[in-house]
């Protein structure tokens, strides 16, 4: 039987084990945690437990060491299986930073526990209310005061913190007037949620459109050990910019395994409803929507696989990944919006997943990057065109 899920590839091992694990979480499972607005607590036990959330920590400090290829298949699968990445994905790329630019003695202190799923990193803190996308005006400053920082200032939609141990926070250390270039003077911290929370750091959800958990935080003289700078002073934001290209990459795969979804459970909808005594997907204006998803989303994933194959061989990826990003949040939005029309009234029901998924897959246009900042990352960086801001 003819399907539009992806052929066997190379990774068709993790696929299959992927698919065990993921079968077990149900599509019930997912649509109770989304009504209850919950978090899926077993899935991404199961998923640590299984050692999947940390294919990118090196084997030294207890993970798998395998590449961001083997990441993205991760993120796709969860996906694809009818689930939702979104719910654990910081763990994947977050300890990216801390792998990067952290001491040794950082290194050893935390990734063994991040690895084992003892300690969870879920959670970045940079976009602020009233800075937005220009991240180098943001005003949340931490000045050194002895062997701390004090930290104050505001962040908005940060994902995930009542369900992290650690957060990293990007933060102004030199005002903006003494530096030379605006992205310079501004650091990263590892924040222990538990010691911060309630002690200088207050945290309020956003109730918002999906089951993300995002929260307002307000830093209140929140003071961090000096120890828990990550590298050095005034290079924070460098190494945010360091880490965005795995980012972009694993949510591309996320937005894949969303596409392929939404692509197949539109081909089996077609092929069985049957209205005019005809299946629906013998008109050719059901068809054909269903058809070109599918061509956008196997072009996406062409991109996203050479994005993969440049970061793992230490090669310059920045156009590749915000490609793959913008062409994958592309292909499954648009898959989205073709699933729900095939779906009729019934995309609609929540019992079908699909206006789950739906409104899953859009934000992929927003965050962690808007459209409109890839396609100045492209006209600038690859197409020489003039700064813009
Ligand atoms: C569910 C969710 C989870 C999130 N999780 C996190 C998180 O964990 N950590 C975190 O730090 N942030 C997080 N974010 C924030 C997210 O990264 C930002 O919302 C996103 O980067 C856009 O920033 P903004 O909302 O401030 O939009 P704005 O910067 O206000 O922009 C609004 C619109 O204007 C456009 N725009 C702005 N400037 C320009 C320009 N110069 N040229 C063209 N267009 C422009 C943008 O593309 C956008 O469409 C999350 C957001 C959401 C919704």
């Amino acid at each position: 039987m003819k399907t539009a899920i992806p052929a066997p590839d190379q990774y068709q091992d993790m696929r299959e084990a992927l698919r065990d694990l993921c079968g077990r979480f149900d599509s019930a499972y997912w649509q109770k945690v989304d009504t209850d607005r919950g978090y899926p607590e077993a899935f991404v036990d199961a998923l640590t437990e299984a050692g999947w959330l940390a294919a990118m920590i090196p084997q030294e400090y207890g993970g798998s060491g395998l590449g961001l290829a083997e990441a993205s298949v991760v993120m796709e699968e969860i996906n694809l299986s009818g689930g939702n990445a979104g719910s654990c994905h910081g763990q994947m790329y977050n300890m990216g930073t801390l792998l990067r630019h952290g001491s040794p003695a950082q290194k050893q202190q935390y990734l063994p526990g991040i690895a084992s799923g003892k300690l969870r990193l879920q959670s970045m803190a940079v976009t602020e209310p009233t800075t937005g996308t220009d991240t180098t005006q943001l005003k949340t400053t931490a000045v050194k005061k002895g062997d701390r920082y004090v930290v104050n200032g505001q962040k908005v939609w940060i994902s995930r913190i009542q369900h992290s141990d650690l957060m990293i926070l990007l933060a102004r250390t030199t005002p903006l007037a003494e530096v030379k270039k605006k992205s310079e003077g501004m650091s990263i911290f590892l924040v222990d949620l538990h010691q911060a929370i309630g002690k200088g750091m207050t945290v309020r959800p956003i109730p918002n459109m999906v089951n993300h958990e995002t929260n307002e935080v307000f830093f209140d003289n929140l003071e961090i050990p000096a120890e828990n700078l990550i590298g050095t002073e005034g290079l924070g934001f460098r190494y945010i910019l360091d880490g965005l290209n795995a980012e972009r990459t694993l949510i591309a795969a996320e937005c894949i395994g969303d596409a392929y979804w939404f692509v197949e459970k539109a081909r089996r909808y077609a092929s069985e409803r049957v209205v005019f005594n005809r299946p629906i997907g013998q008109n050719q204006g059901v068809a054909f929507p269903i058809a070109d998803a599918y061509i956008e989303t196997e072009a996406a994933n062409l991109m996203r696989f050479k994005a993969c194959e440049l970061f793992d061989a230490h090669k310059p990826c920045g156009g590749e990944a915000n490609m793959a990003k913008y062409l994958a949040a592309k292909a499954s939005w648009q898959a989205a919006d073709m699933c729900l029309q095939t779906h009729g009234g019934f995309g609609f029901a929540h019992e079908y997943d699909v206006e789950r998924k739906f409104r899953e897959t859009r934000l992929y246009q927003v965050a962690p990057i808007s459209t409109n900042l890839v396609y100045s990352y492209v006209a600038e960086h690859l197409l020489g065109l003039p700064r813009s801001f």
